[in-house]
């Protein structure tokens, strides 16, 4: 099974999705991790402009995925509006490579003008494909909560790990290990088990 994750900018799949990227990987499929902008210019000014390329690379590697299978893009932070016919461009390219069976992307509930465009394009792309979205709490105004994925302590062990990697994201309260912690622990009590983290069902296609 090919899993794709679509993730704005290089941090929103870590904060999104790691813990089933962990447990995906650990089930032996095949996560492809696609981030489309490094988002050079909101790196505090502290930190080397390009230091998200760095951390994601430490990141995803963290949850497991090959080094061959993340793919930075370059496209400029809160300018996806202006680009969107050169992502679904991307987006088509990218699914002709990997043949995705399923999707993670932002949620259709997502506020932030580049993830709007990530979820537009990529329900474009992939109508044949399962797809769900991601929980991104700061950007939501609303969230249904219908698709849950468990995680083990390992998987979020690893989530947290990952979020640990990007340093430069540190000052934001929706960008701690504990904020994660918890929100994995209340998505977990939901379904009876510890952990958990919750998708949107975008689509979902049994083949
Ligand atoms: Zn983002």
């Amino acid at each position: 099974m090919n899993i794709l994750v679509l993730s704005p900018h290089t941090d929103d799949g870590e904060y999104g999705c790691g813990g089933s990227i962990a447990r995906f990987v650990s089930e032996g499929k095949d996560v492809f991790y696609v981030a489309f902008s490094a988002a050079e210019k909101s790196v505090p000014s502290e930190y080397p402009q390009d230091i998200l390329r760095s951390e994601v690379k430490e990141a995803t590697s963290v949850l497991g995925i090959k080094e061959k299978n993340l793919i930075l893009l370059d496209y400029a932070v809160r300018e996806f509006p202006d680009n969107r016919q050169s992502i679904l461009d991307d987006i088509l390219s990218l699914k002709k490579e990997f043949k995705p069976d399923m999707v993670l992307l932002p949620s259709t509930c997502d506020t932030h003008q580049d993830h709007q465009v990530i979820v537009q394009e990529g329900f474009r792309a992939f109508k044949d494909a399962t797809m769900i979205g991601y929980e991104v709490p700061r950007n939501n105004l609303d969230f249904p909560t219908n698709v849950f994925v468990t995680l083990n302590k390992e998987q979020l062990r690893l989530k947290l790990k990952s979020v640990e990697c990007y340093r430069s994201q540190m000052g934001h309260p929706a960008s701690s290990m504990e904020f994660y912690e918890c929100l994995a622990r209340v998505r977990g009590t939901q379904v009876g088990v510890e952990y958990a983290e919750v998708f949107e069902a975008i689509r979902w296609v049994m083949k």
